[in-house]
């Protein structure tokens, strides 16, 4: 649906973006996770053409950014980083004259404002002015705003943030809601969002793409955790015979007892040949004293990933 090929942006002698690609399908939550600066909002201003690329391309539904913008326009509802929404508007105003400005037809304006605010809970709030809405409220508007045209790809710059938490979580459910209808990218600097929302995180790190990957083999181990009491030498003989293994690894010493981690050519042959390895050593004549798969969460991916590059 989306395709992200050697995509480059680069302000002066600067390069914000090198070389991204990526590809996203119909219906996926994507979080673009990344420090600031990483280059997050770079990357959806030109997806959402707002900003051209120094290089590479983009294509939507097999539209390309440059020949076909505005078509390309139409199918997403955007929420930039700091929303337009225009302060001594109401809201219901604002997102009437938003509608116009997304060509919806003037006989359908109306209904399409009605179900924009009901999706976002703003009803109490319509007759307000923007400059009297807390913070939560105004983002709420710029995520009506985007939802105006009934678009089927949605980009979030930063949809949470400064919101206290419990607009977190209807900004949450929103999202939830909205992707049950659309592609959504939400972009964040923070884990725990992605871990919330997305089935699929893009870490950008100084505008590269440092990982790429779905939050469920994210969650699967891939690497078997095995406490004994025999050395490297001895555990690797046991072992030799289960082809599996890649690589053995020895984590710490704790009197007798030595802690290894068992690394697979294939993320699901951890769990499997869990029974064989615990025979392979109790053959062997080794005291086996713990084995469970690793835990593996977002942070310490994270850090691995941005320790790699
Ligand atoms: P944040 O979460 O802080 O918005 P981000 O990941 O969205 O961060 P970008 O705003 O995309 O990051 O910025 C990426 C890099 O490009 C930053 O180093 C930023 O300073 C730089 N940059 C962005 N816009 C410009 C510009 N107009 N001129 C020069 N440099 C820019």
């Amino acid at each position: 649906m989306i395709s992200v090929n050697g995509l480059i942006r680069t302000y002066g002698d600067f390069t914000a973006i090198d070389n991204v690609s990526f590809d996203i399908g119909q219906g996926e939550i994507v979080g673009l996770l990344g420090h600031n600066g990483a280059g997050k909002t770079t990357i959806m201003k030109m997806i959402t053409g707002f900003l051209e690329p120094t290089g590479g391309s983009i294509t939507v539904d097999g539209l390309d950014i440059n020949r076909d913008r505005e078509a390309i326009q139409r199918k997403i509802g955007y929420l930039p980083e700091n929303c337009p929404v225009y302060p001594e508007m109401t809201v219901i105003d604002y997102l009437d004259y938003a509608a116009t400005l997304h060509g919806v037809p003037e006989t359908e304006r109306p209904a399409r404002v009605r179900e924009a605010v009901a999706k976002t809970e703003l009803t109490e709030k319509a007759t307000q002015l923007i400059n009297t809405l807390s913070r939560g409220y105004r983002q709420r508007v710029g995520v009506a705003q985007s939802l105006l045209h009934r678009p089927d790809i949605l980009i979030l710059d930063e949809p949470t943030n400064g919101l206290d938490p419990s607009q977190v979580q209807h900004m949450r459910d929103l999202i939830r809601e909205a992707a049950q209808h659309a592609t959504v990218i939400i972009s964040t600097h923070i884990l725990q969002e992605v871990q919330a929302v997305c089935d699929r995180v893009i870490i950008i790190r100084a505008g590269e793409k440092v990982l790429d990957a779905r939050m469920d083999e994210l969650r699967s181990a891939h690497r078997l955790l095995v406490t004994v009491d025999a050395e490297p030498a001895r555990v690797d003989t046991a072992l030799k015979q289960i082809t599996a293994i890649r690589k053995v690894e020895q984590l710490s010493i704790d009197g007798h007892q030595r802690r290894y981690a068992l690394e697979f050519q294939e993320q699901t042959e951890a769990q499997q040949c869990a029974p064989g390895i615990a025979s392979a050593l109790l053959e062997a004549g080794c005291s086996l004293y713990a084995m469970q798969p690793e835990q593996r969460t977002l942070e310490s991916v994270f850090l691995e990933a941005a320790a790699h590059h």
